[in-house]
């Protein structure tokens, strides 16, 4: 397989790279206060970035996996706000895509033009209390009625919930069907019975607001479910197969610039009357964080590319998955470590990297349940 990109892939991944660059502005203070910033949302809806994969038709750039992937690295590497690209991967591969993939015209029509251009955000709620991993133990009921759907339940940890203009919510039309009885509706922020829980104070990805949200009798048009009812199960595993591969994309983007920042001051700092870097121990460490960069880049390339070729890729999407999520977590410990005690001071950024990665093994399916996947994969 090349996974060599080619002109138009480099052009966008540049322009992407830039306007990243072009965000930080502000960085540290938005840090500090944990704030979703609307101007900077709006920004990434008029580059193009919130829709990256969704169809033109629809409004967006029509890009495959591994262009979306590019594009996402490159934004990483240039802008440090891992927290504002994390959202914006959020919306678009769990809930704009949905969208675009299961939604009906009048749905996609009404709703994606809007969450494309950065004038909406969307978040996705399937987690609940009692139901983490085991997302088909979820417990939020949608009743017909009418014209309608009446839901209730409670969702526990929804990316964007504090901000988000619409949320789809996956609920069990038929509790009797288990995995065959959930079914994904867009429910919009304002309907009555929705109320959305205080953000969550969290040590990473801090300007990405997360919060729990209630369905107390909330009423849903029937012509917001996506697909046929029983359907939720299908549409949340395609969504997660767009997440596990091109949101991860930018960790990779945040996991190039770190080893860069990392070299450049160990090249710098001097102790013992010699840089840093010619302590053989020092050296080894860089090598061993370009490996796991560049061996995770590798499996989720391929992880792309077997998508993008309609080939069955769920070993490989659990792989990569799994690679890129646990060498984000040891490279920035590597980094702190490399930095000494300024990697640990707040200012300065090199400890964020940490909070960022910490939280990469836990969604999208623990690791635990990757290596179950992967064990799967192999037959056991
Ligand atoms: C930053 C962040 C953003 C999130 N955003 C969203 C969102 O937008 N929407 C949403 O719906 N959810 C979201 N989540 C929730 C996320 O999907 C869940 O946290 C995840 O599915 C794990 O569920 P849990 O936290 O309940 O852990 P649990 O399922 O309780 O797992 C706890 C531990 O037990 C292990 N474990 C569980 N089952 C098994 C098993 N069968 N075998 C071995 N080990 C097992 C797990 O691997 C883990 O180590 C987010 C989470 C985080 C951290």
């Amino acid at each position: 397989m090349d996974f060599e990109p080619n002109q138009e892939q480099r052009a966008l991944a540049e322009r992407a790279f830039e306007l990243g660059s072009a965000l930080n502005g502000g960085l540290a203070e938005r840090v500090r206060a944990g704030r979703f910033d609307r101007d900077m949302w709006r920004r990434c809806g008029e580059f193009g970035l919130l829709g990256l994969s969704v169809p033109t038709a629809d409004g967006g750039l029509d890009l495959d996996s591994l262009s979306t992937s590019l594009v996402i690295e490159a934004f990483a590497k240039g802008c440090q706000d891992l927290g504002l690209l994390f959202s914006a991967c959020a919306h678009l591969f769990a809930c704009a895509m949905p969208i675009a993939e299961h939604g009906g015209p009048e749905l996609r029509t009404r709703l994606l033009p809007r969450l494309i251009s950065g004038e909406w955000i969307a978040a996705n709620a399937i987690t609940e209390p009692e139901a983490g991993s085991d997302v088909h133990a979820l417990r939020t009921t949608a009743i017909r009625d009418g014209a309608d759907y009446v839901l209730n339940g409670v969702k526990s940890f929804v990316t964007n919930g504090p901000v988000a203009d619409h949320i789809l919510v996956y609920a069990s039309t038929n509790p009797a069907d288990g995995h065959f009885g959930l079914s994904a509706f867009v429910v919009d922020r304002h309907s009555p019975g929705l109320t959305v829980g205080p953000s969550f104070a969290k040590p990473g990805l801090a300007t990405s607001p997360l919060s729990p949200i209630y369905l107390d009798d909330c009423r849903v048009p029937a012509a917001n479910r996506l697909g046929a009812e029983g359907a939720g199960s299908t549409i949340f595993g395609s969504s997660m197969a767009w997440e596990r591969t091109c949101l991860f994309a930018a960790y990779l983007g945040s996991m190039d610039r770190q080893l860069a920042q990392t070299i450049a001051h160990v090249r710098t700092r001097r102790q013992f009357r010699k840089p840093l870097s010619r302590q053989q121990a020092v050296a080894h460490r860089i090598a061993d964080m370009k490996l796991r960069l560049e061996s995770a880049r590798l499996l989720l390339y391929r992880a792309c590319t077997r998508r993008d070729r309609g080939m069955d890729s769920t070993l490989e999407v659990s792989l990569a998955k799994l690679a890129v999520s646990e060498a984000s977590i040891q490279n920035a410990l590597d980094a702190i470590q490399l930095h000494g005690a300024t990697g640990f001071l707040s200012e300065g950024g090199v400890v964020d990297a940490l909070g960022d990665a910490l939280p990469s093994t836990i969604f999208s399916g623990t690791s635990e349940i990757h290596r179950d996947l992967i064990a799967r994969g192999l037959g056991l």
